[in-house]
């Protein structure tokens, strides 16, 4: 075997390898897809451009998630807020002065709800972000039920001259840990964005979150499938972790609730990366918050550790993406 996972006399009779594992990867990681499309080092830049959510202010839930302080998940909630050029303006002085490889950077909406608002004013924001020379595309973090078909017009406008990427919040697609989570809304919404969705000129991420309480091994690798089944360019994949001041804090600081291992979460995410196409791109293996937001799993403090004993065990079990693709 190589350390692609194939052996010499097998691949001759199979299709060609996907270039990430020609080039010794065992999922296909974001970095090495954002560098073939745009040739250079891209980099996302986290803005807040002031969003709240539906299912914080009240028009579907209150309260919110009951995992979710944005603070602890987007960079640019944690600083004093300037305008969206500020915001980008700062963050690229900041990484060219530590990463002399950063040429080109994506605009990426992160906190809360970020097509909540009237289309003129999204439209305002996302050009504002575009404006920057040094900005080659938006990322779009949303909600699935907050998509209205003039919102992925207005997408589908911007990606007609630049990249676009809507990220969805999916988390899973089971309608108990949904409701568990207070989310708001089911799985049919993020069914029906994807099929509003599909089709335009812009790629779509799902958010996807291992070791909600209740969910078992197959229930998470379902959620999986249904990434595949559903057409999502990417995924992002989150355990769950536990930050300070939510109403999960409390379950947990009360027992009720368990994290999961990074051994167990590891294992997990091994299993349903197996299962997604080669050309699905991995833009996250793992969750991770600020040590002064974080209550638990203490484990995700560290994420080169979690990183390396994710790729450490990628290697003991000579496994990759898409293995057991034709399983799904
Ligand atoms: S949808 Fe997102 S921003 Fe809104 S409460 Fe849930 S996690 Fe927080």
């Amino acid at each position: 075997m190589d350390i692609t996972g194939s052996s010499t006399s097998a691949r001759s009779t199979e299709l060609p390898l996907p270039r990430w594992r020609q080039l010794g990867y065992r999922y296909n990681p974001t970095r090495l897809a954002l560098e073939q499309r745009f040739g250079v080092r891209v980099q996302k830049i986290s803005i807040d451009a002031g969003f709240t959510c539906p299912n914080v202010d009240g028009t579907v839930a209150k309260g919110g998630c009951n995992f979710c302080d944005n603070r602890s998940f987007s960079p640019s909630r944690r600083l004093p807020r300037a305008g969206i050029v500020g915001q980008l303006q700062q963050s690229i002085d900041h990484m060219r002065s530590r990463y002399s490889d950063r040429r080109a950077f994506l605009a990426y909406f992160q906190p809360a709800t970020n097509t909540y608002a009237p289309v003129e004013h999204l439209r305002d924001i996302y050009a504002a972000a575009l404006a920057h020379p040094l900005v080659v595309g938006l990322v779009v973090g949303t909600r699935p039920d907050c998509v209205p078909d003039p919102v992925l017009d207005l997408l589908d406008e911007f990606a007609a001259s630049t990249y676009v990427c809507v990220e969805y919040g999916m988390q899973t697609m089971h309608d108990r840990s949904l409701d568990f989570m207070n989310r708001g809304c089911h799985h049919d919404a993020m069914i029906d964005a994807m099929q509003r969705s599909r089709g335009r000129g812009f790629e779509v991420s799902a958010h996807l979150i291992l070791g909600l309480p209740g969910e078992s091994h197959d229930d998470m690798l379902a959620s999986g499938r249904e990434l595949v089944r559903l057409g999502v360019d990417s995924v992002k994949l989150h355990n769950l972790y536990c930050v300070k001041n939510t109403p999960l804090a409390a379950e947990v600081l009360a027992g009720k609730v368990q994290m999961m291992s990074q051994d167990d979460y590891i294992e997990t995410a091994i299993d349903l990366i197996e299962l997604l196409p080669p050309h699905m791109v991995i833009e996250r293996t793992h969750g991770e918050a600020p040590p002064d937001y974080l209550i638990a799993p203490t484990w995700c403090l560290d994420k080169n550790a979690v990183r390396n004993a994710f790729h450490l065990r990628l290697d003991q079990r000579d496994t990759w993406q898409g293995r057991l693709e034709q399983q799904v």
